[in-house]
């Protein structure tokens, strides 16, 4: 049994957490809002009553939070003054590069070991305990991250030192928001060619175009029966978190130099479906925008 602070157990925070009661561990959960403390008490977890009362005596602090000012604050003002000697710190936020090595470098220099590991999945792989985490921190501490993550994981990988696991992540949601809306665009210019949706599917599927936006998330209902296009777009991952995600790569590419257009282009489309008001459709249901046939959208 380790004895785990867990900070932040809103939408993807509440089942992690549970994750861990669920292994045995010992659980102090602490967040803002009272409604997603009574979810994770609920869950098996206990109670703390402030981010120093929870971390005190952890031997493992994880952190999910919104965004980096919250986890630069979370971080400087309470856990790293108020944590055990010797715990392991892990952010699982999906933030910025620059924050999470400034964050890195603080825990550090306090003593600590530090990884960021931000998560791929959704809340339903949250509450299922099959999230991949992508994950920075130094070489010598990884196996202890991995066994920390283990009951919240289906895979747990990598990706080089501190801040790589958020570089990992928003490289990977570029590419996924950009070939979401290629497949989208084939669809629609399909429809508009008289070219049945079911036939393209399998021909793409089997050709150069075949990529997981198409064949495990396909945009269009019906070829891929679990995908959300078949629920309406409902659940799923959503347009406003990959919106959050886009900006944050448009950021990095900003602060390095990097030629990003096709991220800036998937961006701006982002920006302007969640503005028609879609921010909380799956992101797959850009394919409505694309096909002009948004009052489909409930
Ligand atoms: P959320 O808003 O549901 O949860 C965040 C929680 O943090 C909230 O309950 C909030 O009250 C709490 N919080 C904020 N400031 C705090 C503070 N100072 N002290 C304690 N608690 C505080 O968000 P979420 O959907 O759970 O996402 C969390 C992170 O995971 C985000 O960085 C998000 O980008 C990332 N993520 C989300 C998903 C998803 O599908 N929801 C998928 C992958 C990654």
């Amino acid at each position: 049994m380790t004895k785990i602070a867990f900070i932040g157990v809103g939408n993807m925070g509440a089942g992690m957490a549970a994750n861990q009661a669920k292994a045995q561990h010992q659980v102090a959960a602490f967040d803002l809002s009272p409604a997603a403390l009574a979810k994770a008490v609920e869950a098996g977890c206990h109670a703390a009553d402030s981010v120093a009362a929870a971390v005190g005596d952890a031997e493992v602090v994880i952190t999910m939070l919104p965004a980096g000012k919250h986890v630069r604050e979370v971080y400087a003002d309470q856990v790293l003054p108020n944590a055990a000697k010797g715990a392991l710190l892990i952010d699982c936020s999906t933030i910025d590069v620059e924050s999470a090595r400034d964050v890195a470098a603080q825990a550090t220099e306090a003593g600590f070991r530090f990884a960021d590991a931000p998560v791929s999945g959704g809340i339903m792989a949250a509450d299922a305990g099959t999230l991949a985490f992508m994950v920075g921190c130094a070489e010598a501490d990884f196996a202890a991250v991995e066994a920390a993550l283990a009951p919240m994981a289906r895979v747990v990988l990598r990706a080089g030192e501190a801040g790589a696991g958020q570089a990992a992540k928003i490289c990977n949601n570029m590419l996924l928001g950009v070939s979401m809306l290629g497949t989208c665009e084939a669809f629609a210019l399909a429809e508009k060619l008289g070219l049945e949706a079911e036939r393209f599917f399998e021909i793409a599927s089997k050709s150069s175009g075949q990529c997981w936006s198409l064949t495990s998330y396909c945009p269009w209902p019906g070829p891929v029966p679990a995908a959300p296009s078949n629920r309406g777009y409902e659940g799923g991952f959503l347009t406003a978190l990959m919106l959050k995600d886009l900006k944050l790569s448009q950021d990095a590419a900003a602060k390095v130099g990097a030629s990003t257009p096709m991220g800036a282009q998937a961006g701006a489309l982002y920006a302007m479906f969640d503005g028609l008001g879609h921010g909380g459709k799956d992101f797959s249901a850009v394919l409505q925008l694309l096909r002009g046939k948004l009052d489909d959208l409930a």
